[in-house]
């Protein structure tokens, strides 16, 4: 099996009808670029920039962190590469941020809420990421956006930034697209409105299905209500990717349901654009994709949709794809 994966390496991702899907890794660090190519990916759908900020006695300079990125825009050389900014809180806490304790990190303080907040954080991020831009295919993407006017505050202070980099004779590429993560409810069944203005969206389900089912993702005891397969994500995935599609927006998902090869070929019935996972996950997702039809998987679409259990939709999906 290994080698037929190996051979699809410098393939591109194609469905058997011949649609192309964007199939691109995810990282937590510079050096995970390298494997994501090795891997065959088309790029980068996630780089979770916390991990420059994780693990050090203080801040990263806007120098220190312009070259982390500079580093994973030349090694994917062209391919996109999409950036997301700082997700503080919830389970990732960082010691010099001088967060506060708080009874629910997962619904506090955290990630675009804290940068907002705290500029002196946030701008020399942007700054930082700004600069790379001219050295590859840049897309920025804010974290836990919950409210259209999160992503105009957090868009308003990149723009601002690249005014002020372009004054200071920087370099900074025009066509950066900039986007958002959908990993709460309500930004999901907002989309269309979300649609309007954002570049993309890309889809966390890690932290949508915690949020939409009440269940902590990280808590045994209701980890069987954390259900991918659930209809009412599936309804909630629809909503974000016809919403994309209706303003002409591309929508990806990275978080873990995305290399999931049972959840492939419903992403794929949804007309799910891009597919961001782990490094090793992408050559088994080509070669499961290239053996699916978009068309038959779409033809399902309704009848998923209006199904009343994940146990409904497992089995159902099963059976269409055996
Ligand atoms: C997600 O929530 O699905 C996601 C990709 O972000 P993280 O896992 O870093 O919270
Ligand atoms: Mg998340």
């Amino acid at each position: 099996q290994k080698e037929e994966w190996a051979k699809l390496k410098d393939e591109p991702t194609v469905t058997k009808d011949g649609h192309h899907i964007e199939l691109v890794g995810n990282i937590g660090n510079p050096e995970d670029a390298d494997s994501v190519l090795q891997h065959g990916g088309e790029g980068v759908g996630l780089y979770r920039t916390e991990f420059l900020y994780m693990g050090k006695s203080e801040m990263p300079s806007e120098d220190e962190q312009f070259e982390a990125y500079k580093s994973v825009l030349e090694k994917m050389n062209g391919k996109p590469v999409v950036v997301r900014t700082l997700d503080v809180g919830g389970d990732k806490h960082i010691p010099y941020l001088d967060m506060p304790e708080e009874m629910n990190p997962f619904l506090g303080f955290r990630a675009i809420r804290y940068c907002l907040d705290h500029e002196e954080v946030f701008r020399p991020q942007l700054r930082a990421l700004l600069r790379a831009s001219a050295y590859g295919n840049l897309k920025i993407m804010f974290p836990m956006i919950a409210q259209v006017e999160e992503f105009r505050a957090a868009k308003a202070l990149l723009l601002e930034e690249k005014e002020n980099l372009r004054k200071e004779g920087h370099e900074v590429s025009d066509d950066i697209e900039v986007g958002i993560m959908v990993e709460i409810p309500a930004t999901a069944v907002l989309a269309k409105q979300f649609a309007k203005e954002v570049d993309f969206f890309s889809v966390g389900t890690n932290d949508l299905i915690q949020y939409t089912m009440a269940a902590d993702r990280m808590n045994e005891r209701v980890s069987y209500l954390y259900q991918p397969y659930h209809p009412a994500i599936l309804n909630l995935l629809n909503n974000v990717i016809e919403a994309a599609h209706s303003e002409g927006k591309w929508a990806g998902m990275c978080g873990e349901m995305a290399g999931d090869p049972l959840a492939i070929p419903i992403l794929l019935g949804l007309g799910l654009d891009e597919f961001s996972m782990s490094a090793t996950s992408i050559l088994p997702a080509r070669t499961q994709m290239r053996n699916l039809s978009k068309a038959d998987l779409a033809s399902y679409k309704d009848e998923l949709l209006a199904m009343s259990t994940a146990e409904e939709v497992l089995a159902f999906i099963k059976e269409k794809t055996e």
